[in-house]
């Protein structure tokens, strides 16, 4: 019986799992090896890692939490959650089943990108949707904006400032008028024909929509829909959130005793939706293993 098993090993999941064996709690961290950046080659906004390549710092991670006796890693996807607080089982792809106190979910979320040909082979290289993580890189440089009206307005706010020319594509439908109207006032050029392919070009990327093709630096897709990466949270029963997330509070605790998440996957009723970046699930994920180590 460990007194935590820690589903998930991005950055929440690592960094609970250190706070537990830093507190001599015997702890369980399962990964089934799918990362939310795992195709990114260096994240940025992480400080004293700024650009560091995402597999490194998990390598890393890995390494440090190898000192702590208390922590043992296991490779394998956690399948099914049964019993209740203080006597919970946990399923593995392996067949294997292993018990525990309390299990923290950290399996975060995946992104479901629009049905634009050539986006999913450039995603976290040439395509990504954070401008706090990848908007500095393409500083002065012509970028590609793809979503819907009401969600590209937001990333042209925000990339603005940072990058050089802004091209909007709408993905599906042309925008109506008074969209591209919206759009041009905050400075930006509004295709008038959906985007129909990406493709990359070298370091850049060759945007198709109809019969005009043009060649940008990099492409910022503003709808992304996040869905949970693991089905455990629906099998729970847990409360969720309207954005899809599980709720918890502030020590990281769901609406089921013993069950604790944190991450990507989780956040506070108060925040319009997951905060999500490498130090807030580390955070989350510390907070999470204190709630842990509170409740027992
Ligand atoms: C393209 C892109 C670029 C990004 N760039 C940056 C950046 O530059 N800077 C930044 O701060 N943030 C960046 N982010 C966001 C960052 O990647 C996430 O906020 C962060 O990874 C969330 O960490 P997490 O631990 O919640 O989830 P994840 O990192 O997604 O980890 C989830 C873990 O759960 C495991 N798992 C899932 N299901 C199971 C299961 N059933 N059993 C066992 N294990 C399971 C996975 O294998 C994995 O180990 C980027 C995101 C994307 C999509």
């Amino acid at each position: 019986m460990y007194d935590a098993i820690v589903i998930g090993a991005g950055p929440a999941g690592l960094q609970a799992a250190l706070t537990l064996g830093r507190m001599h709690r015997s702890t369980l961290l399962l990964d089934s090896g799918e990362y939310r950046n795992g195709t990114v080659l260096h994240m940025h906004n992480v400080i004293a890692a700024d650009g560091t390549p995402p597999a490194e710092f998990r390598a890393t991670a890995r390494e440090q939490l190898a000192a702590y006796a208390d922590v043992e890693v296991r490779e394998v996807a956690a399948e099914r959650i049964a019993g209740a607080i203080d006597d919970f089982t946990v399923l593995l792809a392996d067949g294997t089943e292993v018990a525990a106190r309390r299990v923290v979910l950290a399996t975060g979320v995946a992104d479901d990108l629009p049905a634009v040909p050539g986006l999913g082979e450039l995603w976290g290289i040439r395509a990504f949707s954070c401008p706090f993580c990848d908007g500095h890189e393409h500083a002065g440089k012509p970028i590609a904006i793809l979503g819907e009206a009401a969600r590209t307005e937001h990333l042209v706010s925000l990339l603005g400032r940072i990058v050089g020319a802004i091209t909007v594509y709408p993905v599906g439908a042309p925008f109506g008028e008074e969209d591209r109207r919206m759009l041009e006032e905050r400075g930006a050029r509004v295709s008038p024909v959906p985007v129909s392919e990406v493709a990359g070009e070298g370091a850049e990327v060759r945007v198709t929509a109809g019969d005009e093709s043009a060649s940008v630096a990099g492409v910022f897709v503003a709808s992304v829909a996040l869905r949970q990466r693991a089905p455990l949270a629906t099998e729970l029963g847990l409360r969720m959130l309207p954005s899809g997330a599980i709720e918890i509070d502030d020590f990281g605790a769901t609406s089921a005793p013993g069950i604790l998440a944190a991450g990507d996957l989780a956040h506070r009723a108060a925040l319009p939706g997951p905060m999500a970046s490498v130090l807030l699930a580390a955070a989350a994920g510390q907070l999470a293993a204190v709630g842990v180590i509170r409740s027992l």
